[in-house]
């Protein structure tokens, strides 16, 4: 079915590069059926007003963004000056009331424990931060990053082994890996399959791979709808639930060990403020723009295990 948005029709020509569309078949099934679930505008600073369509595949569940720009068109959409995780930053003392920092470091502890000090790949390393903790902790650490601005940064700033690309790499032989993490990137690639089944082919027998997505299945993305944090059009390309990401999990070869919520006060607070200045959804939205009332709403979202982010430990 060929799907094209209302809203990108509407779409202002724009001062930037022309933005070349691709559309996709469903990228867990290949299913050709799908439905529109939202449209969204590109909500960063650079967004010049451009929006885009998720959609839904009827016979397996997954949403994504489709039509979507190519991946050559979507490098206009990172600036590395001003992409948020593509800078480096020192990385605060985690505190236990911060969900994310609270229940990755519970994670983290976890599944890395068991398989004590070993070679570690973080995909979509980003400003290197995480790679810079796990280094100090003895760790052998390659990061791999599409941002080759990023990744020059990594190895200047920080001494450490990092590649330009995705998965598949040329440089990155099978079975060389003992953990692999992706820490909010599977959902930006074009092919997630793809990436997770040559996230297996490079773990060695026993690896293990964490993912943590935003979770569209969630209280946060019924509230808030097209203003949800977690949408982050166009960058986000797959949409996961808890239900497709073990699924896609699963079809790449993994074995699921562990399934967690974590919550993330700051992407509801900074949803309830884009709600209430696009006047879009209820009067209560407001309350949520304080952040102790965020923080509440955002335990409540993960005790009713329907949270705004998934993370996934697998095993090969
Ligand atoms: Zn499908």
């Amino acid at each position: 079915m060929t799907f094209f948005p209302r809203a990108l029709a509407e779409t202002p020509a724009t001062p930037g590069l022309p933005i070349e569309w691709e559309e996709t078949n469903c990228l867990l099934c290949g299913g050709r059926r799908y439905k529109c679930l939202t449209e969204a505008p590109d909500a960063s600073a650079n967004g010049q007003g451009l929006w885009f369509a998720v959609v839904q595949c009827q016979e397996c569940g997954l949403c994504f963004t489709n039509p979507r720009p190519s991946p050559s068109a979507m490098v206009q959409f990172y600036p590395p000056e001003s992409y948020p995780p593509y800078q480096s930053r020192p990385e605060r003392p985690a505190r236990w009331f911060h969900g994310w920092h609270w229940l990755r470091g519970d994670a983290e502890r976890k599944a890395l424990a068991r398989v004590g000090q070993g070679r570690l790949l973080d995909f979509g390393c980003g400003g290197g931060s995480f790679l810079k903790r796990m280094d100090g902790q003895g760790w052998q650490v390659t990061g791999l990053d599409i941002s080759a601005t990023t990744v020059c940064r990594v190895r200047a700033d920080l001494g450490l082994r990092a590649l330009v690309g995705s998965l598949p790499h040329p440089d990155l032989q099978p079975e060389s890996f003992d953990v692999i993490t992706m820490w909010q990137s599977l959902e930006h690639v074009h092919a997630p399959r793809e990436v997770l089944r040559e996230a297996h082919a490079l773990l060695a027998p026993g690896g293990q791979l964490l993912v943590a997505v935003p979770n569209i299945d969630s209280l946060p993305y019924r509230w808030f709808g097209p203003d949800w944090f977690g949408l982050d059009l166009p960058r986000h390309l797959t949409h996961f639930t808890p239900m497709t990401l073990a699924l896609m999990l699963e079809r790449a070869g993994f074995r699921i060990k562990s399934l967690r919520m974590v919550r993330h006060p700051k992407w509801l607070h900074w949803s309830a403020q884009q709600a209430v200045r696009h006047k879009r959804g209820p009067y209560w939205h407001r309350w949520l723009t304080s952040r102790p009332a965020a923080s509440a709403a955002s335990w409540y979202s993960y005790l009713s295990r329907q949270a705004d982010c998934v993370l996934v430990t697998a095993a090969k």
